[in-house]
């Protein structure tokens, strides 16, 4: 609608903060390309292809790259274009200026945080305080340990980072106590439990990995506190992840106790993942404790439009939007990164529109939302020094692929030609503005006379007898499966 024209108009082209996501891998890493699209694992992989979420991310991608539409299309032509010049592609088109990383996990053939600069101009680290934990016991020898000695080097490191400048610079720290023992955090858990509990860690041998519930809460605080003193955010997994994950124990509301602990009330907690399913119990928690703070990447882009766009509104029933940061919990390909930001657009505007028509927001509210959400809270909350855009960076092409297609493939195309066959057997064409395809045609096609579908070769209108008339409407929608780029009309052209 025209109405909300410029509210969409800032949704789609704001430059955005990132201000959670992970390591891109090696175009040769053993990570499944299937988890662009899901958390799933292992046997449950296999279904990965009947999710919504597979179905419409796909044609996203073969959207952006020009491939048909199928996985084995679009992994050819991440293939053919090579790794830095998709990813230049999926980061140009997902416009972020800043990106937070949390490279504490392990994946095959990771690239370090400075490598993701080729692509977006300011970069910063996410300290994982389990897996800084992890290193630690990891390098020293298991008989020795004690809780004292442990926890001292523990404190050193997370103390030195925060120091270090450039591209290992801390924004935040991040805890996945969810994923280990979950967020019902003891906060009198004790030194001689925690003692206890160290011993159980060593016990159960290398690789390290702290699961011990005493443990890990006593880790969790000690780290928040660190935290609080250098007033770097904490980020904590809440909500659905892998299966690794018990779901029943991320709800955010198990985190009562810490949050009506007075030792951390000028804490800063960002409660990741729109806490998805529990968007709600998080909107409520952000509504009545000063510390708590929403960010919803993960549940925008692998839920299906509705799931994303309830989520969103849940998270906007009670909290305040000062409080709801974007990011696309990116992981391992850039296509990722790329489908959070450009499914973000979408759901944003869409929830913020329905907020205007609801009479919730004024237009100049909704617009001033989306600029809070998509950059401004975040820059505000990391205390993020942004001079650079993302049209600043030059990524590294493969030499075959060159700056003036990226540009072409990121402006998409052109023209967009639309072919069928009508009642006579002959072929029609239409040819409309990519722009034109994008925003309305691929959704709702293009109107046609009636006649239009009968006209014979011999005769410049309806064949006899059709009773077609050059009134009314027959409405053309494409199949978008179909859509491929003409290969004589390098970049831009496509056809549908
Ligand atoms: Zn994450």
């Amino acid at each position: 609608m025209v109405k909300f024209a410029e509210l969409k108009k800032i949704a789609e082209s704001v430059e955005i903060v990132d201000a959670h996501a992970h390591n891109i891998v090696a175009i040769d890493s053993t990570v499944p390309f299937l988890n662009c699209f899901s958390e799933a694992a292992g046997d449950a992989l296999s279904d990965v292809p009947h999710t919504i979420n597979f179905k419409r991310s796909l044609k996203e991608i073969a959207g952006i790259y020009g491939s048909s539409l199928s996985l084995h299309a679009v992994q050819e032509s991440r293939q053919r274009l090579g790794l830095e010049s998709s990813a230049a592609v999926c980061f140009k088109a997902a416009k972020i200026s800043v990106l937070l990383i949390d490279d504490g996990i392990e994946l095959d053939k990771k690239f370090d945080i400075k490598w993701h600069r080729n692509f977006v101009p300011t970069v910063g680290r996410i300290l994982r305080v389990e897996r800084v934990a992890e290193k630690i016991l990891e390098k020293g020898s298991n008989g020795t340990w004690t809780l004292r000695s442990f926890m001292e080097i523990f404190t050193e490191d997370l103390k030195s980072y925060p120091l270090i400048i450039l591209a290992d610079e801390v924004f935040a720290f991040k805890s996945i106590v969810a994923y280990r023992s979950g967020l019902a955090i003891n906060t009198e858990v004790t030194e001689k439990e925690a003692e206890e509990g160290l011993s159980d860690v060593l016990c159960a041998g290398h690789p390290i990995r702290i699961s011990n519930k005493s443990f890990i809460d006593y880790i969790f605080l000690h780290a928040l506190k660190v935290a609080q003193s250098y007033d770097l955010p904490m980020q904590i997994h809440t909500g659905f992840g892998d299966k690794d994950l018990d779901l029943r124990l991320a709800n955010p509301l198990h985190l009562r106790n810490l949050l009506e602990d007075k030792r951390f009330m000028k804490s800063r907690l960002v409660l990741l993942h729109a806490s998805y399913p529990f968007s709600r119990e998080a909107s409520y928690l952000a509504s009545v404790y000063r510390q708590v703070y929403l960010d919803f990447g993960l549940a925008i882009p692998k839920l299906s439009f509705h799931g994303m766009v309830s989520s969103v509104k849940e998270l906007l029933e009670l909290a305040p939007m000062n409080k709801i940061m974007f990011s696309t919990d990116g992981i391992a390909f850039a296509e990722t990164f790329y489908l959070g930001a450009k499914k973000a657009r979408e759901v944003v505007f869409s929830v913020l529109r329905d907020a205007c028509v609801d009479g919730d927001l004024s237009i100049p509210e909704a617009i001033a939302a989306v600029k809070d959400i998509f950059a401004e809270n975040s820059k505000k909350f990391y205390k993020l020094d942004v001079s650079s855009s993302y049209s600043d960076v030059k990524p590294p092409l493969s030499s075959s692929f060159q700056e003036e297609e990226l540009n072409e493939l990121s402006k998409d195309v052109t023209f967009v030609r639309i072919i069928w066959i009508d009642a006579s057997g002959q072929h029609r064409c239409r040819v409309v503005p990519q722009q034109r395809f994008y925003s309305s045609v691929q959704k709702h096609g293009v109107g046609l006379t009636c006649a239009c579908m009968g006209m014979s070769s011999a005769s410049d209108g309806p064949a006899v007898d059709t009773n077609l008339s050059a009134s009314g409407e027959t409405r053309i929608v494409p199949d978008l499966s179909t859509k491929c780029r003409l290969p004589w009309y390098c970049l831009t052209f496509r056809t549908v």
